[in-house]
């Protein structure tokens, strides 16, 4: 292999300036402050991964979209996709979200928008809702069914109410909806026939909510239908539990639900 040869005071020379370019740009990077930070290395944040989803879901159509069902935690009680039932109750049990306050009710911190904007969106509808209940601190649902097991005994309470640590309101991602000016189905399994009703059930999931509590997955859920209970689970889960027909969390992540499990 033939080889040039080149000057020593060339070399030397060229090997000054490469050196004081290295070293320029090295200064630049350390003493500027606004000089880009390096890529990271780890994966994307999981919301970016759900808008990234989302978004190739409606450019790659009819192509079989992949939905990450792990995104995101199901047993941590701040994830928006947490599952709190009657065998998995929320744990640490006095767990409290970071709240905001929505038409003066408190709700967790994610869901505070989307509701806004649902109820806002109900509005321009003339559907005259009100929130009746939304978050509630363990000692206060503590409270409630304490009340309810002295009056009516154990089983009747736990028929209308979760015992502490197993309701959902306490994570602040659910929402009672009730219609004021015509009360007659609040609460009631008649306000699903309702307009309000109605429109919740084909309209809550563009908002990112979910009717929990349907009259087909009580066994599942282990609750009764309640067609007025929103719970906050984010757009595109909302939206994949629609498109695959699946009606509860518990069925859709293979998470057993029903009634509590006996006292050993
Ligand atoms: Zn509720």
């Amino acid at each position: 292999m033939r080889r040039t040869r080149r000057d020593p005071i060339v070399t030397t020379v060229l090997t000054l300036l490469v050196g004081a370019l290295l070293a320029g740009g090295w200064w630049a990077l350390r003493s500027d402050p606004a000089a880009p930070a390096p890529a990271p290395a780890q994966a994307p944040p999981a919301a970016q991964r759900e808008v990234t989803a989302q978004h190739s879901r409606q450019a790659d159509r009819p192509v079989p979209r992949t939905f990450d069902r792990s995104a995101h935690s199901t047993t941590d009680p701040s994830s928006t996709w947490v599952i709190v039932n009657k065998s998995h109750p929320i744990t640490p049990s006095q767990f409290r979200p970071e709240l905001s306050i929505v038409r003066g009710y408190q709700v967790a911190d994610p869901a505070a928008g989307p509701l806004t904007r649902l109820l806002d969106a109900s509005d321009r509808q003339g559907l005259g809702f009100k929130i009746a209940s939304a978050f509630r601190s363990y000692g206060y649902q503590d409270s409630v069914h304490k009340q309810l097991v002295a009056a009516q005994g154990e089983a009747a309470a736990d028929r209308i109410s979760a015992r502490p640590g197993h309701s959902e309101h306490q994570t602040g991602l659910a929402v009672d909806i009730v219609t004021p000016a015509d009360g007659r189905c609040d609460f009631e399994p008649c306000f699903a026939g309702t307009p309000g009703g109605r429109w919740l059930a084909g309209n809550a999931w563009r908002f990112g909510f979910v009717i929990r509590y349907t009259p087909e997955n009580e066994e599942r859920t282990g609750y009764s239908a309640e067609p007025w209970h929103l719970r906050y689970v984010g757009p595109a889960l909302a939206r994949e539990l629609r498109e695959t027909g699946a009606g509860s969390l518990e069925e859709y992540f293979g998470v057993p639900g029903g009634d509590y499990p006996p006292v050993p």
